[in-house]
């Protein structure tokens, strides 16, 4: 190891920083930051500083710094491209015997900057050594997708707790299953969802259960939007359930590259269109998620798009909320969200539509039931979802109440996927067109001006070139 990584405690104590520059001020941000009395020396501060300038514990000296400028400094940040203002700094730091940094200089440094991701107190620093600050750069990056912001809080919680539980708990084994169950279960994720208070009353009652020995794992249900099916759409937070559950619930709707996301071990349950074409009935899907909850599993129901978005994830969830067994929801990128960003279609703009309503195009024995002075309205658009099998009768009945035979309308169809097709028609040639492609579903149907917006704004191309993505 060609470094000592440790933390230091700045606060109260003194650091200077040479140089005026975007680099200096991100220094004497973070030395800020951390609690330490940072003096800048700099003929001018650009205007990265003007927060910092507001600070106490900030000061600012036009001028190099002097011998005796460093009196009582731990720490000297020096980041200016000034030969001899480097030199003139790097000498008096040394004979104050202050540590000193040179931005991008490593050798004549006497530690390195980390790259840092911060979820005080979580706090974590990434060095290669000076070997590729690139790289360490990449691996921070990727460290931030991996850790949510909250788990500052989380481990804020956690701290306040640690004597108490010490207490409470002797036994070091069933100590430490203690705060893996806290950090793992419904206590960890009442306070990354913010629920701070539910968080504190839930894990005084379990320090105090296991404090007597009382324990038995509380299972819960986690309903997650999975998104249209790029994986890359789904949220951290979906992530971090899908890496949690001890029992996946899916149906049609998930993609399976969504599902090479689900942890491995997790027993697999299909709840969608069996071979007979029925599928498991709400009711008794909803009686599985409080079966399994109550066995003590982490239970995850996996939607396609938005939980809540045409997906009864409201009704799925309801019957929980009345045997209270513990849920959460996270939302999702419903499929007519995804369809515009991929397929290049903006649902409202400026100079189209000012609206856009979202309404679902099944119609019960060939009937659609739709609010048709609603979806007539100028400058709105329309996304409509499960309106393939009624494609005809759906656009037939737009024309008839008024809407224009000519008025721009797409398909989207397996919206985001590798597979995504789009048909770009009007009201009057949408369902031939798309009978044509032999779509298969699932899509949306947008109606609106804003169609004519992808001429213009078409991006995703999974493959085949346009013009075979394009019937
Ligand atoms: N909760 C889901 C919608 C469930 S209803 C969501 O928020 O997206 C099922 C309908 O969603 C399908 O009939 C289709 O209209 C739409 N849908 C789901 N995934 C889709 C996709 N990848 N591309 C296009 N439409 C999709």
């Amino acid at each position: 190891m060609r470094n000592l990584p440790i933390f230091l405690d700045m606060r109260d104590r003194t650091a200077v920083v040479v140089g005026g520059g975007l680099v200096a001020a991100r220094r004497a941000e973070l030395l800020a930051r951390s609690g330490a009395r940072v003096t800048v020396f700099a003929a001018e501060l650009s205007d990265e500083f003007l927060e910092l300038r507001e600070k106490p514990n900030f000061q600012h000296a036009p001028r190099a710094p002097r011998l005796e400028d460093f009196a009582g400094a731990g720490l000297c940040f020096i980041a200016t491209d000034d030969e001899g203002l480097i030199e003139a700094a790097r000498a008096a730091a040394k004979g104050a015997g202050a540590l000193i940094n040179v931005a991008d200089r490593p050798k004549i440094s006497n530690f390195i900057m980390p790259s840092i991701v911060d979820r005080s107190p979580l706090v974590i620093a990434v060095s290669t050594g000076g070997a590729s600050p690139i790289l360490g750069r990449m691996l921070k990056a990727r460290l931030e997708s991996l850790i949510p912001a909250a788990y500052g809080r989380l481990a804020h919680l956690m701290s306040g707790f640690r004597t108490r539980v010490a207490a409470a708990i002797s036994d070091p084994v069933m100590r430490r299953r203690f705060w893996e169950a806290a950090l793992e279960g419904p206590i960890a994720e009442a306070a990354l969802a913010g629920n701070e208070s539910a968080a504190k009353s839930h894990l005084a009652d379990e320090v105090e259960r296991w404090g007597e020995r009382r324990v038995s794992p509380q299972g819960e249900v986690y309903l997650v939007g999975a998104g249209p099916g790029d994986p890359d759409l789904i949220t951290f937070r979906a992530f971090r359930l899908m890496q949690k559950a001890d029992v996946v619930l899916y149906d049609r709707l998930t993609d399976d590259a969504v599902m090479n996301l689900v942890r491995r071990e997790a027993e697999r349950i299909y709840v969608g269109k069996r071979p007979n074409n029925h599928e498991l009935p709400q009711a008794e899907i909803s009686a599985l998620l409080v079966k399994l909850a109550r066995q003590g599993k982490r239970v995850l129901r996996l939607k396609g798009g938005d939980p809540f978005m045409f997906g009864r994830g409201g009704e799925e969830i309801e019957i929980l909320a009345e045997h209270g067994v513990p849920f959460q929801v996270c939302p999702g990128v419903t499929a007519a969200i995804g369809a515009s960003a991929y397929a290049g279609i903006p649902l409202t703009h400026r100079d189209h539509a000012q609206a856009c309503v979202f309404v679902t195009g099944h119609g019960k024995d060939g009937r659609i039931d739709l609010d048709w002075t609603a979806l007539l309205q100028p400058r709105q658009t329309v996304a409509i979802y499960m309106g393939l099998r009624n494609l005809e009768a759906l656009t037939g009945e737009f024309i008839a109440r008024g809407a224009g035979a000519d008025l721009p309308a797409a398909i989207v169809d397996n919206a985001t996927r590798s597979s995504q097709r789009v048909v770009v028609a009007t009201l009057a040639t949408l369902a031939a067109k798309a009978r044509a492609a032999e779509l298969r579903g699932p899509s949306i149907i947008i109606i609106g001006t804003v169609v004519s917006l992808r001429d213009r704004l078409d991006w995703y191309a999974p493959g085949a070139p346009r013009a075979e993505r394009e019937q």
